[in-house]
């Protein structure tokens, strides 16, 4: 749901666009609904950083805290130019939704730095990484807000933000303040695959409401990345047959089948998709028009549009990235009876792994890899339920029915909780 850092819409003020609209359906009450219009907590630093030519050089960073009333606050750091604290107030409030729909016990949050990180050096980045951590020590921890990664940021950089917290916050350390780290400092197994396969776990989930045999199914994947890869890899394991895919380089579309190990060893050797053996190139317009049974997302935002929306054939369209539907689009989706499985749903799986790191975190107790995928699938099955169950009851879209539901469940929170002082 969340739109890039690129496309030039005010992110926040699609988010109170949605929040409005839920909120008429399910009659809020406007105090309640004032409330969540606002973020509860938006911090602006200052980061001054000692490049590596001995100047000084000031970034400006930003926390943003939308609502704790299900738990601590939850989400990503991204780096990069465009970041906005417009941007990070929305990216906040729709990880509050995420967080509900996926009944995990946290509450919404986002943090970023205005910043290239591709001119930087690691040297630079490390020092504003830790001057950064610094700035927002006082509002994160590990029952208070727990960051991630996001855009441009990774293990490297959670791994920087745990130490400097640890170090600056009773010198121990304190693996559950963040989320994404190297497996050697705490990080979860299953972390890397889990976004793509909680989606294939929705995939599942929705053929079999649809009748849909997956042993029949064919499946498109925008965006052979990777949420792309491992969605792909778990739906061919369910049996359907992967026939096109991309990736920033180019489409390309094999009707009898991708074998997508194979697929992928060719993109680690070419750095692409492209001229995979027995496929043929195909342009992004023709690869989201494909005749298919499942169509991935996986890429960028705003890619199902009222142009192509009419002509896209799929029955299934489960969205990895992060808004490549728009609202127009929607619409005619959902008019032509093909069943969404909005962003916020169906790529909760990432954030779902990261509380299992912060509860083994917490327990200074590891699971297997087998322990968090079986756990991922019971949360992913369920929050795929209850928002498919909503959408019946409601006759409205997924994307409306998982608002619905996370509303509910955090507007409940708020009112069993009340409001002291
Ligand atoms: P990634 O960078 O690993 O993969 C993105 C892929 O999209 C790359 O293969 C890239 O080549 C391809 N791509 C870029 N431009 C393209 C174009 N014009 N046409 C076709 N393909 C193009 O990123 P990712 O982590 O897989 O994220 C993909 C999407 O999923 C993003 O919207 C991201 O916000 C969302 N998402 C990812 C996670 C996660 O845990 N990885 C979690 C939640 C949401």
């Amino acid at each position: 749901m969340s739109k890039s850092v690129n496309s030039g819409i005010n992110p926040f003020e699609v988010a109170l666009t949605q929040l409005d609209e839920v909120s008429n359906m399910i009659g809020l009450d406007n105090g309640l609904h004032q409330f969540l219009a606002q973020p509860k907590r938006v911090l602006t630093i200052s980061i001054p950083v000692k490049m590596d030519d001995g100047t000084i050089k000031v970034f400006t960073g930003f926390r943003s805290q939308h609502n704790d009333a299900l738990g601590p606050f939850k989400g990503g750091i991204r780096y990069h130019p465009q970041v906005t604290i417009e941007e990070v107030k929305a990216l906040s409030m729709w990880m509050t939704w995420k967080c509900a729909i996926a009944n995990i016990p946290y509450g919404g949050g986002k943090g970023g730095i205005i910043c290239d990180p591709k001119s930087m050096s690691e040297g630079e980045l490390e020092r504003m990484t830790r001057r950064y951590a610094y700035g927002i020590s006082d509002i994160i921890g590990p029952y208070k807000d727990i960051p991630a990664p996001d855009v441009y940021t990774g293990g490297r950089e959670m791994a920087w933000i745990m130490d400097t917290f640890s170090v600056i916050k009773g010198n121990y350390i304190q693996p559950e303040v963040i989320t994404g780290k190297p497996v050697q400092i705490g990080g979860s197994l299953g972390r890397n695959e889990a976004t793509g396969r909680g989606l294939a776990i929705t995939v599942r989930e929705a053929a079999k409401k649809l009748n849909i045999d997956m042993k029949n199914a064919s499946v498109v994947v925008q965006g052979f990345g990777n949420a792309g890869q491992f969605a792909a890899q778990l739906v061919e394991e369910q049996g359907a047959k992967i026939i096109a895919a991309s990736d920033s380089k180019g489409c390309i579309i094999n009707k009898n089948g991708i074998d997508t190990a194979s697929l992928r060893k060719h993109k680690v050797k070419n750095g692409s998709v492209t001229n995979f053996q027995g496929s043929q190139p195909i342009s992004n317009k023709e690869l989201l028009e494909t005749e298919c049974t499942i169509l991935i997302p996986a890429a960028l935002e705003n890619q199902i549009t009222k142009e192509n929306a009419g002509k896209i054939t799929a029955k299934i369209v489960a969205e990895a990235a992060n808004g490549p539907t728009t609202p127009e689009a929607d619409k005619i989706l959902f008019s032509n009876k093909v069943l969404v499985i909005p962003d916020i749903l169906a790529n909760g799986g990432g954030v779902t792994v990261s509380y299992f790191e912060w509860l083994q975190n917490l327990r200074r107790e590891y699971w297997t890899e087998a322990k968090v995928n079986d756990r991922l699938d019971t949360n992913i099955t369920n929050a795929f339920l209850g928002v498919y169950d909503t959408h019946i009851k409601h006759n409205t879209n997924m994307r409306m029915a998982s608002m619905i539901v996370a509303l509910n469940r955090v507007v409940d929170a708020i009112k069993i909780r009340g409001f002291w002082p």
